[in-house]
């Protein structure tokens, strides 16, 4: 179906997390947007760029919203399409292992209820659609080119990076992730962290003096959360034009001892780790290169910038006074 002005589109996932039904979903989402006075535009997508492709499409027809129908992986998937700035507001229909995104904005877990509450958040009552800060990490192309990759919630290098490599590369993890959802990263974590050694670094931030570091895990956060249980960036809002730095210092199993500390805001007081704020942050390994994750996906081993693109994209937010949007 062509995509009108002012259409809310959703883009289907059939390989998200939770069991829903396709067509069942569809009725979900047609009847909530058609009670908001809406016309709905259903897509399904085959592959992550087929739904950037949709998310482009979109944005050039005019269209009022786009939903990601899966985890924070489909949300993704979309922001790669979405030109910075679009006037296209994303929302969510969270159907993943872990929907990182819905959990930090206090969004309805059900799809009725969180499209509902998200189309009343566009037209402003109760909540709103607000612009936001994403993030983009630029990396060297195999051809020498310059590539680059949105993000709404966090990058990171090293042992959670190894966890989430770790599970796509097994077939044994991955039936653990089918099983358990989201416990099975801290699993992958737990095995990536024997024997391994700090990956060497050199960083520098918003062209400050370039500094060395052994680090075995660096996140880098728009948002606070890694996964739904660990807090690393207690302070951060995505509405603040910066994103917030946590270095922990040392081999992975140090980083792995303290995520039990992830609660309450205490991680960046723990020994060994810091945690800084910045618009561009630069790296360079020193020696092999960290492991990366983009989103909970397998991010470039060739990057080599993250900064930020602040109020660079429009959701939709039924609960505003949500921590981590500032409110
Ligand atoms: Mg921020």
């Amino acid at each position: 179906m062509q995509i009108q002005p002012d259409d809310i589109v959703f883009v289907l996932n059939p390989n998200s997390g939770n069991a829903i039904h396709p067509r069942q979903l569809t009725a979900i989402c047609r009847a909530a947007t058609e009670q908001a006075g809406r016309r709905a535009n259903i897509i399904t997508s085959r592959s992550p760029a087929d739904a950037a492709q949709t998310a482009l499409a979109a944005h050039e027809a005019g269209a009022a919203a786009i939903f990601g129908c899966g985890g924070d992986g489909t949300l993704s998937s979309i922001l790669q399409g979405l030109p910075a700035r679009s006037p296209t507001a994303l929302g969510a229909v969270p159907l993943g292992t872990a929907n990182v995104w819905a959990y930090e904005t206090n969004l309805p877990m059900t799809p009725l209820a969180a499209v509902a509450a998200q189309l009343a958040a566009l037209n402003g009552s109760p909540g709103e659609a607000m612009w936001i800060d994403s993030g983009r990490v630029w990396s060297t192309e195999a051809d020498g080119s310059v590539g680059s990759q949105r993000f709404l919630l966090m990058a990171s290098w090293g042992l959670d990076a190894a966890a989430v490599s770790g599970i796509a590369a097994s077939d044994r993890r991955s039936r653990i992730k089918r099983m358990l959802g989201e416990p099975a990263y801290f699993f992958s974590a737990v095995q990536e962290a024997v024997g391994r050694k700090a990956w060497s670094i050199a960083y520098s931030l918003d062209g400050g003096p370039t500094q060395t570091v052994d680090v075995g895990l660096m996140t880098v956060g728009n948002t606070r959360m890694l996964g739904t249980w660990l807090e690393v960036n207690p302070r951060a809002t995505v509405v603040d034009g910066e994103l917030d730095l946590l270095m922990f210092r040392g081999a992975p199993w140090r980083a792995l001892a303290l995520s039990p500390f992830a609660r309450h805001g205490w991680l960046p007081h723990g020994p060994g780790v810091s945690n800084l704020r910045f618009r561009r942050l630069e790296i360079t390994p020193l020696g092999d290169p960290p492991p990366m994750q983009i989103d909970g996906e397998i991010g470039p081993t060739s990057a080599y910038a993250i900064d930020v693109e602040p109020q660079a994209l429009r959701v939709l937010c039924p609960n505003p006074a949500a921590p981590v949007l500032g409110g």
